[in-house]
């Protein structure tokens, strides 16, 4: 219950139901048949054939009957139990989501119970759970919390005047209504999103959000920063001058952006998104200029070592030359870094010569201690947890300094505009939406498992040809171990199918000097094919790989393909990227599998991907809030509860200003404990 957030009465009544079954009727197979419908349903029925098959894997099969009707159960996993409880001439309740086809009807792993059992009498709620939580014990704390949860209504009458609905279904009634449907009550009623009771959950929820985003922004407007005016001739001009490219139109207006923040004398808050290679590290590099210039210190945190490690390369290159005449440096920490570099690299953090230092979370440490930290930079920030992007902020008080340092945030996640500028009240966006020039565009292929050979055998011609590619697998999320065993044998696969190429290993739990080595020979040109796990999805660039494979395309977010296809195309060769897709048991693809890899083949626009993410996903897990565990919005829908959103946005700040106790009672019933991270 911890694991879902469900610690306190209040949460468990706000934990609300995924969904009913209706389990009140029971309906003859015939009926079902003449009409299939994608509800799970529920019949009796006689068994007539038992037996466990082998086709492809061992399996259960069980023909029932009834009015002359006949339905296939088929079940993967099974117990002996099972076999006697459907032995043939049992009758039984068979309930589950009924398929046709020229098969016949069939459903799989349906519920069994012995027939003739007497009926529910209402709905049954079932909760969004967790391995281990059984769903009739939750609806029995359930329905307990609803007693004893304060529920009293926190939102102020004058803010509800105009809101006929909302204020006719409080707190209270709106939460018995979902948990405790009345008996004879109809599903279609309950799943409406749209109903009155719904409405006031996602006022409510959207009301704590603006809150917790004003309440923030408030604060943050009464935090100091070091102000950190931009020189003339200063540090950013000398390093455009060094670059061997010139700023894009994107780049220089975001670039002011960030300085107009810096030169004032509270903290930036400020996100800086851009599609996969439109050039984000230059532009926080010249940030980090402003700040080193004024005299300060600034911290670059990237989520991967490999990462970290191409970011410090860079830097280091086009900022040493600038520093070491005024004896400063950039340092470099990473976790599992000898103990006498590390010692180096601290000592020049806190004395301050350390100008600019890179690294890993092994930046935010305890004893990492700066002497005057300006301007904390997180890369790819959607990659790290909130509590950790909180502590870098942290690092300046620790020092003992009434000021905070100006914070930018890097994604290649967009936020839509319309999301962002609602959503995030406390959070000011820069856009980087246009590409450096050059670039071309990469070509997406959808390609079944079933091609893999022929796929190969490609492979090994284009590496024939002078090039790289990248074959990526699969992180299986339940288990690490399996994800590289997975990872090996297509490294072994491939080595052996290809003796003329040169192919390397990747993964996660490689010991970070042979990641390092893999990585640098990749880069290197010495080996022509990178087999890796996910660990290269972001930010590593090599404009020589212009293949990408993916394997098991269909397993993976859409955002997450997209950072990886982002991986090619960043030379001037024409790329390609590869998504080989296998067909699950049963032979087809879920419809968010199919939508997410008709997206990449359709388009390579970073913005467009987001945007259909956002419509597959929602709102909630879009905006990234699966590192701290608890999705900003359960209920809510941004994209179609706009009026709602409005009515929060214009509430929220009258609410803190005539109402402050009452704001605060209603973000602790909702955001509890996670209200803090919100501001992060
Ligand atoms: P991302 O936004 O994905 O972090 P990077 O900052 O890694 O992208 O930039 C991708 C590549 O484009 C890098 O090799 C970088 O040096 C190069 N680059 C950045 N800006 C420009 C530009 N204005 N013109 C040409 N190349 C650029
Ligand atoms: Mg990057």
């Amino acid at each position: 219950m911890r694991k879902l957030g469900l610690t306190r009465p209040i949460d468990l009544a706000l934990h609300l139901p995924l969904r009913y079954e209706d389990e009140t009727r029971l309906v003859p197979l015939a009926d079902l048949a003449r009409a299939i419908q994608p509800e799970p349903v529920q019949f009796e029925a006689t068994v007539v054939h038992q037996e466990v098959a082998y086709r492809g894997r061992r399996q259960l099969l069980v023909t029932v009957e009834d009015g002359g009707e006949r339905c296939l159960l088929r079940f993967f996993h099974f117990y002996p139990s099972q076999l006697k409880q459907m032995a043939v001439g049992q009758r039984v309740r068979v309930r589950g989501e009924l398929r046709g086809g020229f098969g016949g009807l069939a459903i799989v792993h349906p519920t069994i119970h012995a027939a003739g059992a007497p009926l529910a009498d209402a709905l049954t709620p079932v909760y969004p759970t967790a391995a281990g939580l059984p769903q009739a014990y939750l609806r029995r704390v359930i329905a307990a919390s609803l007693e004893t949860a304060d529920l009293s209504e926190t939102i102020p009458t004058e803010f509800l005047a105009r809101q006929g609905a909302l204020a006719a279904w409080d707190l209270r009634r709106a939460l018995h209504f979902l948990h405790q449907p009345a008996p004879g009550a109809s599903l279609a009623q309950f799943e409406d999103h749209s109903h009155p009771a719904w409405q006031r959950l996602k006022a409510e929820e959207l009301l704590a959000q603006q809150l917790s985003q004003f309440k923030a922004r408030e604060e943050r407007a009464a935090l100091r920063a070091p102000p950190l005016a931009t020189r003339r001739a200063g540090l950013p001009e000398q390093l455009l001058a060094a670059l061997p490219f010139q700023l894009t139109h994107a780049q220089q207006r975001v670039g002011a952006e960030i300085a107009a923040d810096l030169a004032r004398d509270r903290p930036m808050h400020r996100l800086l998104q851009g599609d996969v290679g439109s050039g984000k590290t230059v532009v926080a590099t010249l940030a980090a200029c402003i700040a080193i210039d004024a005299g300060w210190q600034c911290a670059l945190m990237a989520p991967t070592e490999i990462l970290a490690r191409q970011h410090f390369t860079k830097l280091a290159d086009w900022l040493m030359p600038l520093l070491a005449p005024r004896g400063l440096r950039v340092a470099w920490l990473i976790g599992g870094q000898k103990s006498k570099a590390r010692a180096e690299a601290l000592a020049a953090i806190e004395s301050g010569r350390a100008a600019l230092v890179i690294g890993t979370h092994a930046v935010i440490q305890q004893q990492v201690r700066f002497r005057r930290l300006g301007l904390a930079v997180i890369d790819e920030q959607h990659r790290f947890g909130v509590a950790q992007r909180l502590s870098l902020r942290q690092k300046q008080v620790e020092a003992g300094s009434e000021e905070e340092p100006h914070l930018l945030m890097m994604s290649a996640t967009p936020i839509p505009r319309t999301l962002a500028m609602s959503y995030y009240a406390d959070l000011d966006v820069s856009t980087l939406d246009e590409l450096p020039p050059g670039r071309t565009p990469v070509v997406t292929k959808l390609v079944s498992e079933r091609r893999r050979d022929e796929l190969v055998t490609r492979v090994g011609h284009w590496v024939a040809a002078g090039r790289q590619a990248y074959w990526v697998c699969p992180l299986i999320e339940e288990s690490e171990a399996l994800d590289l065993r997975y990872a090996t044998q297509a490294y072994e696969e491939l080595g052996a199918a290809l003796p003329a190429v040169r192919v390397g290993l990747l993964h996660a739990r490689l010991p970070a000097a042979e990641k390092k080595a893999v990585m640098d020979g990749f880069i290197a040109g010495a080996i022509d094919l990178l087999v890796s796990t996910t660990v290269i999805e972001v930010g590593v660039d090599v404009p020589n790989a212009s293949l990408m494979v993916v394997e098991h395309a269909e397993r993976f977010g859409l955002s997450q393909l997209h950072q990886l296809r982002g991986r090619v195309g960043r030379g001037t060769v024409a790329s390609v990227c590869v998504l080989l897709f296998a067909l699950p048991e049963g032979g087809h693809l879920s419809d968010t599998a199919r939508a997410r890899l008709k997206a990449m083949a359709e388009t390579g626009d970073g913005f467009e991907i987001a945007r259909r993410d956002l419509e597959i996903r929602g709102p909630g897990e879009f905006l990234g809030a699966r590192q701290s565990g608890a999705p900003l919005l359960r209920f809510a829908d941004l994209t179609l509860d706009r009026a709602l959103l409005d009515w929060a946005r214009h509430v929220a700040p009258l609410m803190l200003a005539r109402h402050p106790d009452l704001a605060a009672r209603h973000v602790s019933r909702w955001l509890g404990g996670r209200s803090d991270y919100l501001k992060a």
